[in-house]
């Protein structure tokens, strides 16, 4: 273990105030509002219409390639398998133990690469890929042959020693240091692993135990010097998790060091996630226990030297997602916060979504079938699109400043889309003014601040830009 937090005293953490609790708790039922943040696009998911289609992602990567041939891009690749079920899950995935299924959706995720590049080889051009991320399910169950295939197949399109991150989604139970320094020969520099607890009473009501000392021994200095950055993802609001068990794992997290910590809220909703309902409901932390959690996680976490970035993430202030917050380049989609070297994403694969120029969004099929019928067919699997107007653009813009750095400048947008803010939102004003009534935010002449209160409702702020979810 190297870094942050190593020989020093574990932190004393401001405990969460009655009052702050109360206040929260008050202000949360007046907004009938959950503590949950997202808004990962704008206009959200729910909207965007099944109307679009292979004819329309082929025309938005046109218009991306005759705009700026070398536009930084972003590929991300969906691999929706897991050889169990975490009881949590809220991603698209399916259990399988059958490596069959796994390899013939590979070979279909390989039809999709190289329709890509047909497409490519037809606009004459080269993408600009500057990163690439693995994710899922569990792309670590693909085995070696396969992985060695799949890493070539995606060299038709991207030049994979150009990248600047080249990221997987790792599951702790299925690595060893070996499988590490494989993926490193084969240009991934970047780590996520998924942890969520180390507490092994809250690991067995979650269906997924996974003993520190899986990650202690593969982290070791000799490792991680291949990889340029490492990533844990933590929830919180997970059964069984008390103050006392989650301090112990955010210190054996800051004792781990990661470089980034992605910080998630349990997302409840087993009549969507059937399988959500394996967990004991009244092992739930209820919403003033899960703030409490969140609140030891971030005081603990910022004072071992990590930064605060957007709602719930952190990074250590070495990390290049801190300079790029400083520098105020951060991106917020659906891969977590990025440090802004693009803003295309082209995603492949079952499930995985597309941002293309400023106008576009796509989402791919989820069934399996439908998915792997469209590209048998030679068409790219969209499920449902969005075509952005100008509106669309400031808002998004307006929500995305709020929703990373808690504020906004009303100077920088006007500028940047030509409009008089007070005049353009008009309406918005009177409901900022009741949200600052509420100690939520501080309103100026030339702009808006989300207070230390307020960043638990930045969802509730955001909507009131939000033409399609009105309050
Ligand atoms: S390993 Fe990840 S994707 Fe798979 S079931 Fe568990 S949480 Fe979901």
């Amino acid at each position: 273990m190297t870094g942050l937090g190593q020989n020093k005293p574990a932190p004393r953490e401001k405990v969460l105030s009655k009052m702050d609790i109360n206040l929260i708790n008050k202000l949360r039922k007046k907004y009938n509002h959950n503590l949950y943040a997202m808004y990962v696009e704008y206009p959200h998911k729910s909207i965007w219409s099944k109307d679009f289609s292979d004819t329309h992602f082929r025309t938005a990567l046109k218009n991306l390639f005759s705009d700026k041939k070398d536009t930084p891009l972003l590929l991300y690749v969906h691999i929706p398998f897991c050889s169990r079920q975490c009881f949590y899950c809220t991603c698209h995935t399916f259990v399988t133990r059958d490596y069959e299924r796994v390899k013939s959706y590979m070979n279909v995720l390989y039809r999709e690469i190289d329709m890509l590049k047909e497409l490519f080889d037809s606009y004459s051009a080269a993408p600009n890929f500057r990163e690439i991320h693995l994710g899922g399910g569990s792309p670590t169950l693909l085995h070696e042959k396969e992985f060695d295939f799949f890493i070539e197949k995606l060299k038709s399109i991207a030049d994979i020693k150009k990248l600047s991150e080249f990221a997987i989604e790792v599951d702790p139970r299925e690595t060893s240091k070996e499988k590490l320094l494989y993926y490193n020969s084969k240009g991934i520099n970047r780590l996520s692993f998924g942890v969520q607890d180390f507490d092994l009473n809250v690991q067995k009501a979650v269906n997924r135990v996974q003993p520190p000392e899986l990650l202690e021994k593969v982290l070791t200095p000799d490792i991680r010097k291949h990889f340029r950055s490492i990533n844990f993802d933590i929830m919180w609001g997970l059964p069984r998790q008390t103050p006392e068990s989650y301090k112990k794992t955010i210190d054996t997290t800051i004792k781990l060091s990661p470089d980034r910590i992605s910080l998630l809220m349990l997302h409840y909703a087993p009549d969507v996630k059937k399988h959500q309902k394996l967990m004991k409901q009244s092992e739930i932390p209820d919403v003033t226990e899960k703030t409490k959690l969140f609140q030891i996680a971030c005081q603990m976490l910022e004072s071992n030297g990590y930064v605060r970035i957007g709602f719930e993430h952190f990074a250590k202030a070495t990390d290049e997602l801190a300079t790029a917050l400083k520098n105020k380049t951060v991106h917020w989609n659906s891969l977590g916060y990025t440090t802004g070297r693009y803003l295309d994403i082209i995603g492949i694969g079952s499930g995985s979504s597309s941002r293309i120029t400023d106008n576009y969004y796509f989402q791919s099929h989820y069934p399996l079938a439908d998915y792997e019928a469209s590209v048998s067919d030679n068409k790219f699997p969209v499920y449902r699109g969005y075509n952005l107007n100008s509106d669309d653009i400031i808002r998004r813009e307006v929500i995305h400043n709020l929703r990373i750095y808690f504020s906004l400048n009303y100077s920088k947008i006007e500028a940047q889309y030509n409009i008089e803010f007070g005049k353009y939102f008009k309406t918005e004003t009177a409901s900022l003014k009741n949200l600052a009534g509420d100690g939520i935010l501080e309103l100026s002449e030339n702009g808006i601040t989300v207070t230390e209160l307020g960043k638990y409702f930045i969802f509730h702020v955001c909507r009131v830009f939000d033409n399609f979810n009105k309050q």
